[in-house]
């Protein structure tokens, strides 16, 4: 995709927009020193993490040990509980190194049930697993399916086929499951329907991630999400992981670590944090938590993007939609991600189309220079999304001494955010101190690029890993 075009840029903004303009890019511009010193203190943060003591990142063992060979076989089922939607799959991987063939059907995940109680969330769950299998079952006698289960939060897990929820992620807010292992209610949903299901597998979005990428390409060394949420995962020795000292694991074994890396920063020390920041974290059912992740994920940047423009409405100093009624505008969380992507997408020369999206979902009407503040807006928020992001790649690859490697990243704002992958591209090079590529083939030591499903696939995968293990009394 082109850069996108400047031509006539800014020359019919009047100067208080201007200076308010500039200030807005003074607040979220994150210059090359500042990401570097994100990175070490990253790198630090990954280490503590991993120790008894702990550190602000959770670092959570997953019981996922080791790389899958690409040989794997068998039939899976998955589930995908994400920020968004809920997804039902069946995996068959056959014996041919590093396929798979999967279907797969998707729920709406109503917007009560993430603040409702835990009964209606697993039993709704519960309703969704059972109408697949019934769907494309019929009438069939069926044998326990091993079901790998995506469930994209924070959990401590002392076996694979169970975790307890540190806490609720994504704007969720369910009653009754925090502090509380999540695989007995499920399992007992099940069975109150009689759904022939085994849970063999408890993972997070970006373990699985890191599992389905490496399958088909054996250079991928860390899998992140940049969607609702932001995470990564990577594999780390047992041997360098001091939390599990006197297990009597064997310290080469290699153990997939979920970083949750979205609480980066919790105790407020490096991150630039801007006054919408600082609004959006008070406002949010948990302040105090997940400090990056509310700079960086898709849930965070279209609320950001409001609280800038409500309170250019309000400021004396500048006039944005004078005498228009921005009640639309006012209601929290109404713009997600997509509306920025959108206003990016759009070409510079008439952003006809972002004049026409506010129009529409704000009722608001705005003036040419209106237009170009809100463009320049989402550009701020959308680049410090990705180089703020860039700062826990390099953080891992440093700590694990990666001066190659391919990054598996999934999600919504990764995959349909407009600039995203070079943006982060281009931290990344700030932060290694790498050359500018010669040519557009050229590829960087390190490369971020999008990843298998995760948490479809690489559910399936780290079942099948699981039950391998069992079978040769591994567990
Ligand atoms: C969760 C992680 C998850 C990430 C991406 C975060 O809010 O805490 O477990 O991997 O979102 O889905
Ligand atoms: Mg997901």
């Amino acid at each position: 995709r082109k850069p996108p075009s400047r031509k006539g840029s800014m020359a019919d903004v009047p100067r208080d927009l201007l200076d308010e303009i500039k200030r807005l890019e003074d607040m979220f511009t994150i210059p090359t020193d500042k990401l570097k010193a994100i990175t070490n203190h990253f790198v630090g943060e990954l280490t503590k993490g991993l120790t008894k003591e702990g550190g602000s990142i959770p670092m959570n063992v997953t019981w996922c040990m080791g790389y899958p060979t690409g040989y794997e076989t068998g039939t899976f089922l998955a589930l995908d509980m994400g920020g968004t939607n809920l997804r039902v799959c069946e995996i068959r991987l056959p014996e041919a190194k590093g396929e798979f063939d999967i279907i797969q059907s998707k729920y709406r995940m109503p917007e009560e049930l993430k603040t409702g109680n835990a009964d209606e969330l697993w039993g709704y769950i519960a309703d969704c697993l059972q109408q697949f299998i019934e769907y494309h079952h019929e009438g069939e006698e069926l044998e326990k399916l091993p079901l790998g289960f995506t469930f994209s939060y924070p959990a401590t897990q002392d076996a694979i086929d169970h975790g307890v929820l540190q806490r609720w992620t994504k704007g969720f807010d369910i009653d009754g499951v925090e502090g509380q292992d999540v695989v007995p209610p499920f399992e007992a949903a099940l069975k109150e329907r009689g759904v022939p299901i085994k849970l063999t597998a408890l993972i997070n979005d970006t373990t699985g991630t890191l599992i389905a990428s490496a399958y088909t390409d054996t250079d991928m060394k860390i899998g992140c999400i940049f969607g609702t949420g932001c995470n990564a995962a990577y594999m780390e020795n047992v041997g360098s992981i001091p939390k599990l000292e006197g297990m009597d694991l064997d310290p080469e074994l290699p153990m997939a670590i979920n970083c949750e890396w979205g609480a980066f920063d919790n105790e407020h020390v490096i991150l630039p944090r801007t006054p919408y920041d600082i609004i959006i974290d008070k406002e949010s059912p948990r302040p105090g938590q997940q400090a990056f992740e509310k700079m960086i994920a898709g849930l965070y940047l279209g609320e950001l993007f409001r609280l800038v423009l409500v309170d250019l409405h309000e400021n004396q100093n500048v006039k944005i939609f004078e005498g228009q009624d921005i009640k639309k505008l006012r209601k929290p969380y109404s713009l997600d991600s997509s509306f920025l992507s959108a206003i990016e997408e759009d070409p510079f020369e008439n952003l006809s189309n972002t004049q026409d999206l506010i129009q529409k979902e704000l009722d608001i009407k705005c003036s040419r220079a209106e237009l170009e503040l809100v463009r320049r807006l989402s550009e701020l928020i959308g680049t410090r999304a990705a180089r703020l992001s860039a700062c826990g790649v390099a953080a891992i690859c440093k700590k694990k001494g990666y001066e190659t490697a391919h990054v598996g990243a999934d999600g919504s704002v990764f995959n349909k955010y407009p600039h995203f992958k070079q943006r982060g591209a281009q931290a990344l090079r700030e932060i290694l101190d790498w050359p500018e590529p010669k040519s557009r083939k050229e590829k960087d030591p390190i490369e971020i690029m999008a990843a298998e499903d995760g948490s479809g696939v690489g559910a399936a995968l780290i079942a099948a890993l699981t039950l391998k293990r069992v079978q040769e009394g591994n567990l």
